[in-house]
């Protein structure tokens, strides 16, 4: 039977749930965090686990990564342990490195100070105004079921703002006053949306409204963080769900600028991104992780092969000057753009040539050409390719009799240099 504790703590009253009370094994919980999290305890100060952590291991997921939250400093995080490497201007925080690329972030306590004094603060400094309680912290988080936390010592959890209510119930509520909390951080609309497909969520009416109303200031912040919010969908989970619950907010225009407008407004179009990103999930669930590059191709390859449709004769030009031509608010960094332009290119001749037969296979000394053959196969296939299956595969069975990529080219036969 769950046992239920109020404990008073400004601002809000927390609901502490002892272990019988929740389904939390340390067991689940990644050892090096939970090495952190003792090694803080253990030196006087509160530690907890929270984030995305906490909320996947109460649905039975499995969390990707382990945010801890302390009222250690990040200076003194740094002091006790030597691979902690403090990150971010505005507000410090500590980055645990381990062996494998593998991080765990540190975070101070830390209260929402409001825009306003915020702004009146420069950008090395505002990090001192803004430490706070436990109960603050979890007040500055973005959706309830977000800001959870579990204590690893008493083995509880901890909710100031109604957390669990809404994890059972599976809607997404934001902490505070929807409206507010979005002008104050735009990117928050994309986070609920996130969420609430990600994890099959309900977004309040209440909520939604605020979304219509606040989402185009999304357009207003920074290109080079949209991107990373971009990057966290892509590698992320049911990206499908998340595309899908981006355009139906009216949002993805916002994003993606002339993509995103097209994908909202043709509904072939986009049946097309949908089918793809559902391979690419299944994909992600069983074994291979296209990585950014991938995942960013197979996203524009729609809008891209109705631009490529007439055969231009210079297919990067063409798609360059689009993306280009896009006015996305997220910025896609020019090596990623230019890779994604050679892919998607590539994957343009591909598909050509299994319709026509001809084929440069010169083309194989591209740095990119394995990855376009994987998504070529993909799209014209409608499923991933196994071990060994790729565009030349399918090449070859639809023309046998065509010289492949591996039969012997006939030489023009070298000119002798006559003697001097
Ligand atoms: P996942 O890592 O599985 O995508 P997450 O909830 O851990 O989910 P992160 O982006 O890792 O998401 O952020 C960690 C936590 O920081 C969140 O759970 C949330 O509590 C808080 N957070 C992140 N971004 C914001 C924001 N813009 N405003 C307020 N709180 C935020
Ligand atoms: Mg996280």
């Amino acid at each position: 039977m769950a046992e239920i504790k109020s404990t008073p703590a400004e601002p809000a009253e927390a609901i502490v749930l002892s272990r019988s009370g929740h389904t939390i094994s340390r067991r689940n919980i990644d050892p090096d965090a939970l090495k952190i999290l003792f090694r803080l305890n253990r030196l006087g100060f509160t530690a907890y686990l929270t984030g995305g952590a906490v909320r996947d291991m109460l649905l039975g997921k499995e969390p990707k990564d382990f945010d801890i939250a302390t009222n250690a400093r990040p200076s003194q995080v740094k002091k006790y342990f030597s691979n902690a490497f403090i990150i971010g201007r505005r507000f410090r925080l500590a980055h645990i490195h381990f062996r494998g690329g593998k991080i765990i972030e540190v975070a101070t306590f830390r209260r929402d100070p409001g825009p306003d004094t915020l702004d009146l603060l420069s950008a090395g400094t505002a990090h001192q105004y803004a430490f706070g309680t436990p109960a603050q912290d979890a007040m500055r988080r973005d959706i309830t079921v977000n800001a959870l936390f579990y204590d690893p010592v008493s083995a509880s959890l901890i909710d100031y703002v109604g957390g669990l209510a809404d994890l059972s119930s599976g809607r997404i509520r934001v902490i505070g006053d929807a409206g507010e909390r979005f002008r104050e951080d735009p990117v928050r609309i994309w986070r609920v949306i996130r969420y609430a497909a990600r994890l099959g969520f309900v977004i309040e009416d209440d909520i939604g409204r605020e979304i219509v109303a606040q989402r185009h200031l999304l357009s207003a912040c920074s290109p080079a963080r949209l991107f990373e919010e971009f990057s966290k969908d892509l590698l992320g989970p049911q990206v499908r769900y998340v595309v899908s619950g981006l355009r139906e907010h009216g949002v993805l225009r916002l994003l993606l600028g002339r993509i995103g407008a097209a994908f909202e407004n043709d509904p072939l179009l986009f049946k097309r991104v949908g089918s793809l990103l559902d391979i690419a999930d299944l994909e992600k669930s069983l074994r291979h992780d296209p990585g950014l590059t991938e995942m960013a191709a197979l996203l524009f390859w729609p809008w891209a092969e109705s631009l490529l449709s007439g055969a231009p004769p210079d297919p990067h030009t063409v798609l360059k000057k689009a993306l280009l031509n896009a006015e996305m608010a997220v910025a896609l960094p020019k090596g990623l753009r230019a890779q994604v332009i050679d892919i998607v290119a590539l994957v343009a001749r591909m598909i050509r040539a299994l319709r026509t037969g001809n084929m440069r296979w010169s083309m194989r000394g591209r740095t990119q050409f394995a990855m376009a053959s994987r998504l070529c196969f993909l799209i014209e296939q409608n499923r991933a390719p196994e071990a060994g299956e790729s565009f030349e595969i399918l090449f070859r069975q639809a023309f046998p009799e065509r010289p492949g990529f591996g039969s012997k080219r006939r030489r023009r036969p070298r000119k002798r240099k006559p003697p001097p």
